[in-house]
């Protein structure tokens, strides 16, 4: 059965082995003086493990990982549990409140990392976040939606360059495995120059619960579960492999006008095939989005309304296709 496990703390809470706790840290005050708290909860396994860190909502209004996130809390017995879960539904607790992506000075909490004690609220929240929560951490994923009016198809993002960080990215069971490059002061590149293995994973869009997208999501958190030896792994077979892409990029509209797409995300596509057109409102077309290359959509704009110059389809090209230098993709 593997050692007991010992006491766990988390921002001075004690959490002993088989109990699953709550945890409160405070972060600021509203200008009301209302005191603002991010919510943790602690499942403490009974036998010793990893500590496995679940976030979401790093950007307010992505809501899908959220549930994501309840679901296998609900779910997971501290009794049968090898190792800790360490769960925060919402990380940026000010943008869920007024439904934004951002904080209340507008900067973007993925983009404040790793934030420190005396900066903005952004970077002092991302300071805390790491400090108290991910300082514990041996793997973690991390969930998020399209932004920016965009639809996602439920994909993992992560350094596929890395062996420990590339098993698990497959092992999760999404349909897209995408390798993605750093972004600079996101949660993610802090994570990689701390040595931490993380998944980021991407699905549906903004203020929505979709049902689909949040299966897949608390799917591949069990097995990943599974994977690091926490739970049984398993027996279900992982579908037909994902599509595994080495790099992608937006089609812009080279025109204002109506989108009127042809295809969706997840579907395959191939290079000179006709995707979707842009025409104004009678139907006349301005513009043709044509596959540079033959690879699979896996994001798509939700508003036909398109301004010369804005992304309308996101298209993955598959690794063996590509030249290891060309990754374009940042996270979501
Ligand atoms: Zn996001």
């Amino acid at each position: 059965m593997g050692s007991a496990n010992g006491v766990m703390s988390l921002a001075g809470t004690p959490v002993p082995a088989g109990k699953s706790v709550r945890v409160e840290i405070p972060v600021a005050r509203l200008s009301t003086g209302t005191e603002v708290h991010v919510p943790v909860t602690v499942v403490n396994g009974r036998h010793e493990g990893p500590k496995l860190l679940l976030s979401a909502a790093i950007h307010g209004d992505e809501l899908n990982g959220v549930e994501i996130v309840r679901q296998v809390v609900a779910d997971v017995d501290p009794r049968s549990l090898r190792g800790t879960l360490i769960a925060v539904p919402v990380v940026n607790v000010f943008g869920y409140l007024t439904q934004s992506r951002y904080l209340p000075d507008r900067r973007d909490l993925n983009r404040s990392f790793p934030g420190s004690a005396k900066g903005s609220l952004a970077s002092q929240l991302a300071h805390l976040f790491v400090s108290k929560i991910v300082s514990h951490a041996d793997f973690a994923i991390d969930f998020h939606t399209g932004s920016d009016g965009r639809t996602n198809v439920p994909q993992i993002r992560a350094d596929l360059g890395d062996g420990t960080t590339r098993m698990a990215a497959l092992e999760f069971g999404a349909p897209v495995v995408l390798h993605a490059k750093l972004r600079a002061n996101s949660y993610r590149a802090t994570a990689a120059g701390r040595g931490l293995p993380m998944l980021l994973f991407e699905g549906g869009e903004t203020m929505r619960f979709e049902r689909e997208v949040i299966r897949i999501g608390v799917q591949g958190v069990w097995r990943v579960m599974g994977h690091l030896g926490m739970r049984p792994g398993t027996n279900e077979a992982l579908r037909p492999g994902p599509f595994v892409a080495g790099d992608s990029s937006w089609l812009r509209a080279r025109h204002g006008g109506l989108f009127h797409t042809a295809t969706f995300p997840g579907d395959r596509v191939k290079k000179g095939e006709v995707l979707g057109r842009v025409m104004d409102v009678f139907g006349r077309q301005r513009a043709k989005v044509v596959a540079p290359w033959d690879g699979m959509v896996v994001g798509m704009v939700v508003n036909p309304q398109v301004t010369r110059g804005d992304g309308l389809l996101h298209l993955a090209r598959h690794e063996r296709d590509c030249r290891p230098e060309r990754t374009t993709v940042t996270d979501d």
